[in-house]
């Protein structure tokens, strides 16, 4: 008998407790954030070292031309004096190092902000704190406590791969009817399952733009949603700007773009509960609906090639390469602008929602 994880050992209580299975939103939702045995509660994600990469951790442009944008932005308001700089799932803390970097050009802008960030992962708070010593920051468990803690100041936000790390529904079209994905245990198997039922809410005859086949699957994402709807609703009302950067699609789209990663390579979504990283497609163009609807607020969509190009990345690495004395670093500073903006690598994948007051 194949001897269960503590982790599982708990997955199987809640399943049980659930009438034999939870909603797959409810599963990620476990295995990524429950205080003792989620992903993001327990393990170190990031670098070399651990399940993914991401821009920051492959370029100090990343950050900078990021904080070039929100200079552009502070400016065209006349240089705002107070403002609460929120920062959703900062990782290692290195993306707002090279933000602020970029910004000590602008000695009034630095002095201008509070940082504030919300990050549930006790090991990355304090790489965090660290990055940014001697700059404070006020540390937040979830966005409403930080939008509560900021009150009605004026709000810089940027979020880059925080909204893929949030639990979505699955919905799966078969013998005529869609059916929401479940997931239950086998106990004979020892493993756990995908169970697709025709949920009580389901979707009746709504109508879609395109008509399923039998086995398509459709992503929905309340809780990406609900986050974002906040967001917006406290900066069309308190004014500023933010950035949110994902890997995800602007257009209405089908398919199943939940994946499981640990050490760089794709795994089972059902297997090394709490020790790998889930993570999906972020739906751009709701995001960009629930945005336009939002008094005071323009909403803009750019690849993040063409967002980092429009802020002279090319110029920016050509000057870094000039500097670099090592034909090594200067391969290396080359390589990674191109992974950054090259539309085989991150460049069209990712995506750039502006939002601005
Ligand atoms: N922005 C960083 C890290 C992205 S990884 C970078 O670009 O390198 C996702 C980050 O979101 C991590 O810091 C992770 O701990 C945090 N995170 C994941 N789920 C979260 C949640 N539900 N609430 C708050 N932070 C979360």
């Amino acid at each position: 008998m194949t001897k269960q994880t503590k982790a599982s050992k708990a997955l199987c209580a809640l399943i049980k407790k659930g009438g034999g299975q939870i909603s797959l939103r409810d599963y990620m939702g476990f295995c990524l954030s429950h205080p003792i045995h989620g992903y993001y509660s327990t393990q170190k994600p990031l670098g070399k070292e651990g399940d993914f990469i991401t821009a920051p951790e492959i370029s100090q442009v990343f950050g900078e031309l990021i904080g070039l944008w929100f200079i552009d932005f502070w400016e065209s308001k006349g240089s705002p004096a107070q403002i609460a700089f929120l920062e959703l799932g900062p990782g290692r803390g290195l993306l707002m190092q090279d933000v602020l970097r970029a910004m000590s050009l602008r000695p009034a802008l630095l002095k201008a902000l509070t940082i504030h960030q919300v990050e549930i992962n006790p090991h990355l708070k304090k790489e965090q704190i660290a990055a940014l010593l001697p700059t404070p920051i006020t540390h937040h468990d979830t966005l409403e406590n930080a939008l509560k803690s900021i009150g009605n100041t004026p709000t810089y936000c940027l979020a880059n791969e925080f909204f893929d790390a949030l639990p979505l529904d699955q919905y799966i079209y078969k013998k005529g009817a869609w059916h929401k994905r479940y997931v239950g245990y086998d106990g004979e198997k020892e493993k756990f399952i995908f169970k697709d039922l025709i949920p009580e809410d389901h979707f009746g005859n709504c109508t879609f733009p395109m008509k399923p086949e039998s086995g398509t699957i459709m992503e929905t994402a309340p809780l990406v949603e609900s986050l974002f709807r906040q967001l917006v609703a406290h900066l069309s009302k308190n004014g500023g700007a933010g950035l949110i950067i994902d890997y995800g699609y602007n257009d209405f789209a089908y398919g199943d773009t939940l994946q499981a990663l640990k050490k760089h390579k794709s795994t089972s979504v059902l297997k090394n509960i709490g020790q790998a990283d889930l993570t999906a497609h972020v739906n751009f163009a709701t995001l960009l609906r629930i945005g336009q609807i939002c008094p005071n607020l323009s909403v803009k969509i750019e690849t993040q090639g063409d967002f980092l190009k429009g802020l002279g990345i090319e110029m920016r690495t050509q000057s870094l390469v000039q500097k670099a004395q090592d034909p090594q670093l200067k391969d290396n500073i080359r390589k990674s602008t191109a992974r950054l903006i090259e539309s085989s690598q991150m460049g069209d994948l990712f995506k750039v929602l502006q939002l601005r007051t």
